[in-house]
């Protein structure tokens, strides 16, 4: 299967990513258009950096960061409808109503999660586990060093997680149904099987009202960069910022049609990971999805895990005792 796949790409019917940075198409346009869409993502950033700096204890909580976050989107849907960057990713009704259910659904998963953890069990637990006197060394650092380095930290838990996905069936299978995705947009980050979610989770921990303002920083950084790895919007992001952080360049060849793209760009926030472990691919693609760009319902992609997991299984089986030489046929786990 694998040998026929490979075989079609080195056969190249299309072109269908575009490596490296001196091919992509930069914003055309008047000097206002162009200056905003360059300085954009950095003004946003260090937006966001002063005001969790500067703000005061009564509004720097869980919450605003929430309210934030639902502005800053509503702005990025704004952009796509006015500036879409691939016609063929233009945002329908069909597309926007999947979205949204996700979007639903995993702030729902979200929410029950936070009122099960969040409870005064939980926040008793970890004042007591959490000996202050400990962590002094890194209290003591500048803010925005805690911040850069709590986001890093849950970054590089991520990256192997993901990367873990694409190498190891199992995990593989709930990540796979996001894969499908043909087009990228503001909310589909959210689109995907729910079990996928509930393993980024163990990654990310909770949202909490008492969260130290190092936590909202990195939250406010991490949002500020994370938006657009799924995003309808071509921006002439800065040199530094890209050589840095993910962009919807990286992340959309990650989505790619082409098996050996999407085997790069797994770190959600700092590329910088995925150029330290060699995985990174400058570069872009328009034709996303598996199978050919194949779209899934909502009801294939919240069963696809379980019935290809199934098949697997049964498929594996039965080869085992038709060989009747488990130790190779069974791969181990
Ligand atoms: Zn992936
Ligand atoms: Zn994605």
């Amino acid at each position: 299967m694998d040998g026929i796949r490979v075989g079609k790409r080195v056969v190249g019917t299309q072109s269908p990513v575009t490596i490296g940075w001196d091919n992509i198409p930069k914003v055309e346009g008047g000097t206002f258009k162009r200056l905003f869409f360059t300085l954009f993502q950095p003004a946003v950033l260090f937006g966001m950096i002063a005001f969790w700096y500067y703000a005061p204890n009564s509004i720097a909580k869980a919450s605003t960061a929430i309210g934030i976050g639902i502005g800053f989107r509503v702005i990025l849907q704004i952009l796509e409808l006015t500036n879409p960057r691939h016609k063929s990713w233009q945002i329908t009704w069909k597309e926007l109503a999947t979205d949204l259910f996700y979007v639903g659904v995993s702030a729902t998963l979200v929410n029950l999660a936070e009122n099960y953890i969040g409870s005064d069990v939980a926040i008793e637990a970890i004042q007591k586990g959490m000996d202050l006197e400990k962590f002094a060394w890194f209290t003591s650092l500048p803010l925005l060093v805690q911040a850069v380095l709590i986001l890093f930290i849950f970054d590089f838990g991520q990256y192997w997680m993901h990367r873990g996905m694409h190498n190891w069936y199992p995990l593989w299978l709930p990540h796979s149904v996001h894969h499908y995705i043909t087009q990228l947009n503001v909310h589909k980050g959210a689109v995907g099987n729910p079990v996928e979610l509930f393993l980024i989770g163990l990654g990310i921990g909770g949202l909490f009202d008492f969260l130290p303002r190092a936590f909202l920083l990195a939250g406010a950084i991490g949002m500020s960069v994370g938006a657009y790895q799924h995003i309808n919007v071509r921006f002439n992001t800065p040199r530094w910022w890209r050589f840095m952080f993910n962009t919807t360049e990286h992340h959309s060849l990650h989505h790619s049609q082409d098996f050996e793209s999407t085997r790069s760009n797994y770190a959600n926030t700092f590329i910088l990971i995925d150029r330290m472990f060699g995985t990174c691919i400058d570069g872009e693609a328009e034709l996303l999805g598996m199978e050919g760009g194949r779209r899934m319902s909502i009801r294939e992609q919240m069963l696809y895990p379980f019935t290809e997991g199934w098949k697997a299984w049964k498929e594996r089986a039965t080869r085992a005792r038709f060989f009747d030489d488990a130790p190779s046929a069974v791969p181990a786990e």
